[in-house]
């Protein structure tokens, strides 16, 4: 089973994602967190890209495509793969259906999370996530312990995202409905698209989800 995942930033991809991962035995392609590693170990590509991603800018498709196919290429198949964050564009789309098509698998589905700005902003701007072992929290509704410790792994490393910031949040939305959205009405018409309300709790929603994948 291969699934995308498909929403702004902030409609809750990774930490759905994460709990695929739990669940099903799946393993999460992202390609942000592909992009954050290249940085934080100061690769060249890594320097390359780090102020398109500070600016909330999409990095180049040939940059995220070979990323996926060195991922696809390496990662042993298990429960299938969770996209996550990627496509990103209709060039990225294409590619994926061949990079898929060349594995021997298929597309099973593609899952849109629908959510609106405000609450996007609001999210967003509440986010930090554990820099140990990726744990997301929210100031409002899970925030991080009063102890300093990650409920996860007891890392005291938390970490807020550079672009994180209203700023380039207006950016990434942009970049969201002229690059991404397009995507929505494509996965449409080729008959794998289901959208599930993203605004509900991480349960309510990862309930939606299971819903398609049972289906
Ligand atoms: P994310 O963690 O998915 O929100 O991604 C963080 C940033 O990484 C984005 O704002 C882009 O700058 C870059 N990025 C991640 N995935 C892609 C992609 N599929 N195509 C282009 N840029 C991407």
């Amino acid at each position: 089973m291969n699934i995308i995942l498909l929403g702004p930033p902030g409609a809750g991809k990774g930490t759905q994602a994460r709990k695929l991962v739990d669940d099903h035995n799946m393993v999460q392609l992202s390609t942000g967190d592909m992009l954050r590693a290249a940085r934080s170990s100061g690769t060249a590509m890594g320097n390359k890209v780090a102020a398109v991603m500070d600016a909330g800018n999409l990095v180049t498709d040939e940059i995220v495509i070979g990323l996926i196919r060195e991922q696809l290429e390496n990662t042993s198949y298990s429960g299938g793969f969770i996209f996550d964050g990627f496509p990103r564009t209709l060039a990225q789309a294409d590619a994926l259906n061949d990079l898929v098509s060349e594995m021997g698998q298929t597309l099973n589905h593609v899952i849109e999370m629908a959510v609106d700005d405000e609450a996007l902003v609001g999210r967003i701007t509440a986010r930090s996530t554990c820099g140990n072992c990726g744990e997301v929290y929210n100031d409002a509704t899970k925030a991080w312990p009063n102890n300093g410790k990650c409920s996860n792994c007891s890392s005291t490393d938390q970490t807020r995202r550079a672009d994180d910031n209203e700023n380039s949040l207006k950016t990434r939305l942009l970049a969201y409905y002229k690059q991404t959205s397009p995507l929505i009405g494509y996965y449409y018409a080729t008959g794998q698209l289901a959208s599930v309300n993203g605004l509900g709790t991480m349960e309510v929603v990862a309930g939606e989800i299971a819903g398609v994948l049972d289906a």
